[in-house]
């Protein structure tokens, strides 16, 4: 018998790319909800988005009346929304994403689902429009507006995982799968094994630097994914 593992994937450089796409929508709902127009985003590479819009507020010392973390997450959900077409047409899935994600539904008792520094609006917009989202099991997913600091998200993962199935996960059995040193980080603080993926902007070095001691250039070799799965 295989022991039921909970497979938390990050969503951006990991499963999909934007092609630029996310940073554009993420500038129109800033400008729509503050009034102010932006050249310069806060580094976004694995942070959460109400860090990134929080710092992105500092950077222009635009002071928040308070509702403007709620309506930036509705228009930039819009925004993904009515570019649907240019998503498709400038991001794309990457490379083995889709193959692992229907492999790993098969024969390793794998519950999957996701974990990302996204709002839960734009993740299930992003998703999908990659007709993605069929394969996860969003309503259990831990997403950017659940928490700020992605370590907590594991555990809010887990509790809506375990109300959903009964099923309790623990550090030996979920594992992170996702691209920048920040989900190695939210497994090691968040208590959870990590395959990383050299997919984004972290290479595979710096991945290991980051202490990650599996790692994968992509998720293209479906066996070698559904192998480092199984290892945990
Ligand atoms: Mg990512």
């Amino acid at each position: 018998m295989t022991t039921p593992k909970l497979i938390l994937w990050d969503i951006d450089h990991t499963l999909i790319e934007t092609g630029g796409v996310g940073s554009e929508v993420f500038r129109d709902a800033f400008e729509q909800v503050t009034g102010h127009k932006i050249e310069k985003l806060a580094d976004v590479t694995g942070r959460t988005e109400p860090i990134i819009f929080q710092e992105t507020l500092e950077i222009y010392g635009i002071e928040d009346p308070g509702d403007y973390f709620l309506r930036f997450v509705r228009a930039q959900a819009e925004g993904y929304q009515s570019r649907a077409e240019e998503m498709r047409r400038r991001g794309r899935v990457l490379p083995g994403a889709r193959e692992a994600l229907e492999s790993l539904a098969t024969g390793l008792d794998a519950y999957q689902t996701v974990l990302t520094g996204n709002p839960r609006p734009s993740a299930e917009a992003k998703l999908s429009i990659f007709d993605l989202a069929t394969m996860l099991n969003g309503n259990t997913g831990a997403y950017g507006d659940d928490d700020a600091i992605r370590a907590n998200l594991v555990d809010i993962a887990r509790q809506r995982v375990y109300k959903q199935t009964g099923v309790t996960f623990t550090k030996k059995t979920t594992v992170i799968i996702g691209d920048s040193p920040s989900d190695v980080e939210a497994a090691s603080k968040g208590g959870a094994q990590i395959i990383a993926v050299a997919s984004g902007n972290t290479s595979a070095e710096d991945l290991r630097s980051a202490g990650a001691t599996t790692v994968l250039y992509d998720l293209a070799d479906t066996a070698a994914v559904r192998e480092a799965v199984a290892g945990f």
